[in-house]
């Protein structure tokens, strides 16, 4: 029996066992195992990578996001957190932690609607808010060859926009860019699905004031448990970070902020360093799966491909099934072993933490229409031709 799950960590451990093995071995002799020296050398190594200036890794991409922006309310406002008249403009189609991040620093989320061909943030609506009544927010007119200083113009509306690269695609960072300059907003941005990825050349996660990344496992840059890493071109923002996650001091016997335990362990660190080396070639090969799938799967009707371009990463190649066959389509995949999922069954402005919590910034109709019609195919790393041409001729065989 066929079986293809989306993402094979078995078959990776064994692609790259040796280096791993050594990078774990070094750990076991040195047992330095919080801020051990690979630590700082993982930090350094993706920094390059990424081409930022500052990276500190911390231990998940959830409290990445968390102390990116507590980091900013200390370090802009002045304050331990935002208040809940700080808004965050972010989209309702992501992972759960993009919009719980920003209750937990204080702000509140001002939920957007995603561009139905891309998945990421319609930049449209983003632009209607923040020039509406309903919005505080005045333009400030920051000239576009100064690089984002961090700034927060008003005490209220919206101070911040926290954009998702969803599926391994960068948003449209030239226009989200000038919005930030010409509000004087705050960005983070959230690149757990996107290490590697560009928009014009440029790495996502270096456009904002900082950039927050996850390396849970299944994540193109995964470790072994839990990990994450925010990077920034700011010192004292990251010198603030570093502090929140080693207790909210540099000296955690006599700290300044309210801070967490939010280190990323040296073990990890040990991994990733071993699997940055094989970032570009996985995601490449990443790439060339979509491309084939694009290929393969055009012109059925009732089934819309994801919008790639070039410097996609492909954390998911999600399809859209039209006409409510969605689930089954899964079920008729799972039947041929090919294993599927739903990302993202429920909209953030439809879970329960967020009512009451939150806004909208208009209707959603976009992102609750993709949380009803889209399925993720496999796309792993290492699946072989095989492996790719039964789940196109899987899905081929279900809109015959
Ligand atoms: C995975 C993910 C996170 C959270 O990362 P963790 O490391 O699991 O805490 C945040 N945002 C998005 C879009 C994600 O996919």
């Amino acid at each position: 029996m066929i079986r293809i799950p989306l993402l094979n960590l078995n078959r990776q451990y064994s692609f790259m066992k040796d280096g791993i093995d050594g990078a774990l071995k070094r750990c076991l002799d040195h047992q330095h195992w919080i801020l051990g020296p690979e630590t700082a050398e993982f930090e350094a190594a993706a920094a390059a990578y990424l081409g930022a200036r500052y990276a500190v890794a911390v231990s998940s991409g959830t409290d990445a996001l968390v102390m990116a922006l507590r980091a900013l309310a200390i370090t802009v406002k002045g304050k331990e957190y935002f208040d809940p008249s700080d808004e965050f403009l972010t989209t309702a189609f992501t992972f759960t932690a993009t919009g719980d991040a920003i209750l937990r620093a204080g702000g509140t989320p001002v939920f957007v609607d995603i561009d139905p061909a891309t998945f990421n943030i319609d930049i449209d609506q983003v632009r209607g808010y923040l020039s509406s009544a309903r919005s505080a927010s005045q333009p400030v007119n920051q000239s576009t060859s100064q690089p984002l200083t961090p700034s927060v113009s008003r005490s209220a509306g919206v101070v911040g926009i926290l954009p998702v690269h969803l599926f391994g695609q960068s948003c449209h960072m030239t226009d989200l860019g000038d919005l930030v300059r010409r509000y004087g907003l705050l960005m983070v941005e959230d690149g757990a699905q996107a290490f590697g990825a560009e928009w014009e050349g440029k790495k996502v996660g270096t456009f904002g004031h900082a950039g927050a990344f996850s390396f849970f496992p299944s994540k193109n840059l995964g470790c072994f448990g839990d990990g994450g890493m925010v990077v920034t071109d700011d010192g004292s923002l990251a010198d603030t970070v570093r502090m929140l996650a080693r207790h909210g001091g540099k000296d955690k016997y006599n700290v300044d902020h309210i801070g967490y335990n939010a280190r990323l362990d040296t073990i990890q660190a040990a991994v990733l360093l071993e699997k940055l080396k094989y970032l570009d070639d996985f995601n490449a090969r990443r790439r060339a799966i979509a491309a084939t799938y694009d290929r393969e799967l055009t012109a059925i009707g009732g089934l819309v491909l994801p919008f790639s371009h070039q410097d996609h990463v492909h954390h998911q190649y999600t399809v859209r099934v039209e006409g409510g066959r969605r689930d089954r389509l899964r079920a008729f995949l799972a039947e041929r072993g090919v294993e599927s999922a739903v990302y993202y069954p429920v909209c953030l402005h439809a879970m329960r933490a967020f009512q009451g919590r939150a806004k909208t910034a208009g209707p959603l109709t976009g992102a609750e229409r993709a949380s009803a019609e889209v399925l993720s195919l496999p796309v792993d790393p290492l699946q072989t031709t095989e492996d790719t041409d039964h789940v196109i001729r899987s899905v081929r065989q279900f809109f015959r």
